[in-house]
């Protein structure tokens, strides 16, 4: 019983920056660390073993949890999909690694899962039958909880909900080297190539957004819309309506109870707008009671997350 007491170590491994804490049932315990990435998966590694030392100065820890871009195998803790903001690490077996090395059990999990999961924890959503979290930055990332479990799909890779199609143009190309995916148009890239396409189409006079389209910024076109540019008000809504498109996809296959959104652009969601807009586009029986819900765990979701299900999984084993 006092294993599941003990705090756990949460990492978070991004492109830029590792992000870790300390972190017990009822959130973050010690302000978080962060430092920049390290080049190779050695020096990774390197730094996430000189974080543990830091953690364990001042706590018994029960575990350590660590979340990061990519697909991980949730058995073994190796990554196995390709990442390349993190270049070099596929294939590493970083739970393997990080055992041996510090003697304590360890998780290993894709970012978006830990987030969801971190989502469900903070706000007692997890007796809910479905959660889908999506984060909204410069791509969109996702994370599924069923009954309370992530759901992983046949090869852990459930749940890149990015990469729904949302259209058969062969328009435009995504990060993944799909064309059409749910990212190319909603996420903060997508939102610039909209409004690029937009304002190339129409002179100055009509909006002042349109003078040097190869600089705009997405944080232009909403302090414009909020001076009543009408132009950029098309292109806000017209954002809304491709995060909707993803979204209707996703309600229909899995009937979530809720969505949860996060990442950058979150903040600047309309959400009265896209909650009608997603009601509009499902079938009632599915939009019926869905909510939409903003993280309010800004970027500590990741390190929340993989700590919780460490801890969670040395309470009940078997889960
Ligand atoms: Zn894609």
């Amino acid at each position: 019983m006092l294993k599941t007491k003990m705090p756990a170590i949460g990492i978070d491994l991004g492109g830029t920056k590792i992000m870790a804490t300390t972190v017990n049932s009822e959130g973050i315990i010690d302000d978080p660390i962060k430092i920049p990435t390290p080049k190779g998966p050695e020096n990774i590694i390197g730094q996430f073993l000189e974080l543990i030392e830091h953690f364990k100065k001042n706590h018994i820890v029960a575990g350590i949890g660590i979340a990061t871009a990519g697909i991980v195998d949730g058995s073994t803790g190796t990554i196995m999909g390709a990442t390349g903001n993190v270049p070099g690490w596929t294939g590493t077996p970083v739970k393997r690694i990080i055992e041996s090395k510090t003697l304590l059990p360890t998780y290993v999990v894709n970012d978006a899962n830990a987030a969801v999961y971190a989502e469900a924890h903070t706000r007692k959503l997890r007796d809910l039958k479905c959660v889908v979290a999506l984060t909204i930055g410069t791509g969109i990332g996702g994370g599924i909880l069923v009954n309370g479990e992530l759901l992983q799909g046949a090869n852990w890779g459930a749940g890149h909900c990015g990469h729904v199609k949302i259209s058969m143009d062969n328009k435009r190309l995504c990060t993944c080297g799909l064309f059409d995916c749910y990212e190319a148009y909603a996420s903060g890239t997508g939102l610039a190539t909209t409004a690029r396409e937009i304002l190339s189409n129409i002179s100055a006079d009509q909006s002042p957004l349109a003078k040097d389209i190869n600089n705009l910024k997405n944080s232009d076109i909403f302090e414009a819309a909020d001076k009543n540019d009408i132009v950029a008000k098309q292109i806000i809504t017209l954002w809304h309506k491709h995060l909707v498109a993803g979204m209707v996809s996703i309600a229909h296959i899995l009937n979530p109870n809720c969505f949860v959104l996060s990442g950058g652009l979150s903040k600047v969601i309309d959400y009265e707008m896209l909650f009608e807009l997603l009601v509009d586009s499902t079938m009632p029986a599915i939009s019926e009671n869905v909510k939409i819900y903003r993280s309010d765990l800004g970027d500590h979701a990741g390190i929340i997350g993989a700590a919780q299900l460490i801890l969670d999984k040395l309470a009940k084993p078997s889960a």
